[in-house]
């Protein structure tokens, strides 16, 4: 059964995720692409050492279970090839280290994942890269920030805790025509709802840790890139010396297999959470791109097929001891802070400690919320029983 075919294109990305990368024909039959754990690779001649033939030659450059993941990724995002970290983070960094160097700009959103602020703040500022952070909801007033030593834009979107939808079209339209490049993290929405590299951005990265590992059991990372900033992309992996581990790309490959199907889940089930969110007592605001009130609905609807599980509530002030009589109290909710599994959160948040382009001073305590797989009404009914601690606190 050969896994790649000629009408690629007319192929549902939920076929791509159960087919792609998978070959079994290769591997005495087996479904899902085995372990390859190993560093040292052995060649039989010395013809064969000295092949430039495309193979696999030593661990850390790659094994057929990273290329598995690695082929089902480029497939999802339409990107020209894509490379694999030991973390989001790795992967967000590798990314930015690929386009900038000494002397360059970039432009960050403010609302970006807060570990993104603290690689640039602290490490791409020693190389001698100017880091600005600019208004989630600049859109095109972004070419005000532009100077001529502008190489990177780094977009998320939804943002971070408080989800801003960026305006992916006119911020790639200023970068377009001035080469600047366009990276975006894709990780809330994934490519079975939202596909930057489409919409013009030139590199995706993911915090595959979350929704594409599905299981809050494996930490990982992808970057993919379109054909300018490919080749770019892969010789500074190399040189950085980053891998991940054959074992975790097993279960991201697994993961992935049923991606299509849990984020349609996640997205219905975080919409329906939402949506009754809004009408509870004690909540003042509920921010979730896929409900009219939020500010950002219109570019949602436009660039984005779905929902991710993770939206962000405010509740009515009050003090401190009535938060904890909320969340010490949850029954199915967690605390923690990543998401992506099968398993609800809810997290309390503070966004505003990290903001520095526009502050963020809505009062009241805020909540984090990942929705799991758990049953709906359950997950409203711990929700309820919260939220009663909390008004009575
Ligand atoms: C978690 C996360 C990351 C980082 O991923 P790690 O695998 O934890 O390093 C990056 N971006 C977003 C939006 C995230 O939520």
């Amino acid at each position: 059964m050969a896994e790649t075919n000629s009408n690629k294109k007319a192929q549902s990305l939920e076929t791509i995720v159960t087919h792609t990368g998978r070959h079994p024909e290769k591997h005495w039959g087996y479904v899902n692409t085995p372990v390859y754990r190993g560093s040292t690779i052995v060649f039989p001649t010395l013809d064969s050492l000295e092949s430039t033939e495309p193979r696999f030659d030593y661990g850390r450059t790659g094994n057929p279970s990273s290329a598995a993941v690695e082929e089902c990724i480029s497939e999802l995002e339409g990107a020209a090839g894509t490379v694999l970290a030991p973390s989001g983070l790795a992967a967000i960094s590798l990314a930015l280290m690929t386009v900038l160097g000494s002397g360059d700009d970039v432009l960050i959103t403010d609302s970006a994942y807060q570990p993104t602020r603290r690689v640039s703040d602290g490490v791409l500022t020693r190389m001698g890269i100017s880091v600005r952070y600019f208004d989630p909801r600049a859109g095109a007033s972004l070419e005000r920030l532009l100077t001529d030593k502008t190489r990177a834009i780094f977009v998320e979107s939804p943002g971070s805790l408080t989800f801003e939808i960026q305006d992916l079209a006119a911020i790639v339209a200023l970068a377009e025509a001035r080469g600047i490049a366009v990276i975006v993290d894709n990780s809330w929405a994934t490519p079975i709802f939202h596909n930057p590299l489409a919409l013009g951005a030139d590199i995706v990265v993911h915090a595959g840790t979350k929704m594409f590992v599905g299981h809050s059991d494996t930490m990982f990372g992808t970057a993919s890139a379109n054909e300018k900033w490919f080749r770019q992309l892969k010789d500074t992996h190399l040189r950085l010396g980053l891998c991940a581990s054959p074992d975790d790309c097993f279960l991201a490959a697994r993961g992935l297999r049923t991606l299509a199907l849990r984020m349609r889940e996640h997205s219905a089930r975080s919409t329906e959470l939402a949506a009754w969110l809004e009408g509870q007592p004690g909540v003042r605001r509920v921010i979730h791109p896929a409900l009219p009130s939020h500010p950002d609905h219109a570019l949602f609807k436009r660039d984005f097929r779905g929902a991710g599980s993770v939206f962000s509530i405010l509740l009515e002030p009050k003090p401190r001891a009535a938060l904890a009589a909320m969340v010490d109290g949850f029954e199915l909710f967690g605390m923690g802070w990543s998401w992506g599994g099968y398993e609800s959160l809810c997290l309390p948040i503070t966004p505003g400690k990290a903001r520095s382009a526009v502050a963020w001073d809505e009062p009241g305590p805020m909540l984090r919320i990942h929705t799991g797989l758990e049953g709906p009404d359950d997950l409203k009914g711990d929700l309820a029983a919260a939220l009663e601690r909390y008004r009575a606190a």
